[in-house]
């Protein structure tokens, strides 16, 4: 037989959170070594339990989950979304504009798969979350990326995103609450990108899985009430990051604004959801509870709480570290730390991520596996608990003090 090859269709495609740092750090485990893992934002590994309610949810629905459900998702999880947005602002949001999915990331590869034609250039924020990019590229479109600006707490650059439209731009993706950056986006940056989108007459994808995370005094602002009935905007959110349950896969999209302009496109993507058949039942079942219940994240973002203390340490640690500077996160679960360039010449983030690892056991992930164009950045999740951060914090310092030696 002759040698099998991946496809063309993967030639450009990127996911480095679990690529080969990833690939790195299991082959130190198999040698016997214990390696702190902050690349992914999963909370369980790290002490976090679902609400107790859901998981009560699940099982209690486990008999009856066991054959196939409608491939847009069971009936009483699209109410409780669609009840959610409308208690939201969101007034006109109905049932049959909610999908359910295998997670978000499930959701997001069907809706470009549905929506890109070859050559369609789509805008993606730089940082981003790198399956926004390689799910563009896997559909056959052309991710044209736009800078967040460190100097202005990552907010989008709204100029930098006007200088990139062209005649073929399809569509704009917008991460509000941000991963990587932390950042949280104002009413006035949440206006203006649909005000962009509406002139240039763009979709609108906003990935708001972290809209619950949230600390001190930021706001989430939806972007799909600014985009009301005549910019067509596809809010995507999920119970894995606020309810703690990742291993669930449990995600929907809400379609909103003229879906009378978008019948082609929402028949399209019914075809997708049909031909994998549904998502997983079980997991379905939980989302009316996580959002008619307690909201127990609640707890974990103010002071006091575990994501606020773990994520303000982190700030307030790496930011200690000579040349090292982060931006204060507003929501979400990461920061992402820059290097001055002038101490740490960097020529090759994903190596430094690598000698890292090996030096110290630590596990975080370069920059340039966001997509940001220089070698000058990390991130990491700030998901351990605190003597866990001290000591991860530490070893990075540890290892910049040698590297600033060498
Ligand atoms: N969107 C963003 C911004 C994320 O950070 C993640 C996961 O880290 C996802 C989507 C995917 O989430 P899930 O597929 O677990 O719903």
């Amino acid at each position: 037989m002759r040698e099998i090859k991946q496809s063309q269709k993967l030639k450009n495609v990127r996911y480095d959170v679990r690529g080969p740092i990833l690939e790195e750090a299991q082959r130190l485990e198999a040698q016997g070594h214990k390696i702190l893992k902050l690349n992914i934002g999963n909370p369980a590994p790290f002490g976090f339990e679902a609400p107790q309610a859901i998981v009560a949810d699940m099982i209690h629905h486990l008999p009856e989950a066991q054959g196939y459900s409608d491939s847009r998702g069971i009936f009483s999880a699209r109410t409780a979304v669609a009840q959610y947005y409308q208690s939201r602002g969101l007034t006109e949001a109905h049932v049959d504009d909610v999908f359910i999915g295998n997670g978000v990331s499930e959701l997001i590869t069907m809706v470009l798969q549905t929506f890109i034609d070859d050559g369609n250039e789509i805008l993606v924020p730089a940082p981003d979350y790198p399956l926004w990019t390689g799910a563009v590229t896997l559909s056959g479109g052309t991710p044209v990326h736009y800078l967040c600006d460190e100097a202005n707490d990552w907010a989008p650059d709204l100029a930098d995103i006007e200088s990139k439209i062209t005649e073929n731009t399809h569509a704009i993706v917008i991460i509000n609450p941000n991963n990587p950056t932390g950042a949280v986006y104002s009413e006035e940056i949440v206006k203006g990108l649909v005000d962009i989108a509406r002139r240039h007459e763009l979709v609108i994808f906003s990935d708001e899985i972290y809209e619950k995370i949230l600390f001190d005094d930021a706001v989430h602002h939806h972007t799909a009430t600014y985009a009301g009935d005549d910019v067509l905007c596809l809010t995507f959110s999920g119970l894995s990051k606020a309810y703690r349950v990742c291993g669930y896969r449990s995600g929907w999209v809400l379609v909103s604004g003229p879906k009378h302009l978008a019948r082609d496109f929402l028949e399209g993507l019914t075809l997708v959801s049909n031909m994998r058949m549904c998502a997983n039942v079980p997991a379905q079942h939980a989302i009316q509870t996580a959002l008619g219940g307690y909201q127990s994240v609640q707890e974990l973002i103010v002071p006091g709480g575990r994501f606020y203390e773990q994520s303000m340490l982190a700030y307030r640690l790496l930011n200690e570290i000579p040349g090292v500077s982060a931006v204060k996160p507003r929501g979400a679960l990461y920061l992402f730390a820059r290097l001055d360039p002038e101490i740490y010449p960097i020529k090759d983030d994903e190596q430094f991520v690598i000698d890292l690892l090996r030096a110290k056991h630590l596990l975080v992930t370069h920059g340039t596996g966001f997509n940001w164009p220089d070698p000058d950045h990390f991130r990491m999740v700030c998901l351990p608990d605190v003597a866990m951060l001290e000591e991860a914090i530490g070893r990075i310092a540890e290892f910049l003090a040698e590297y600033r030696t060498k």
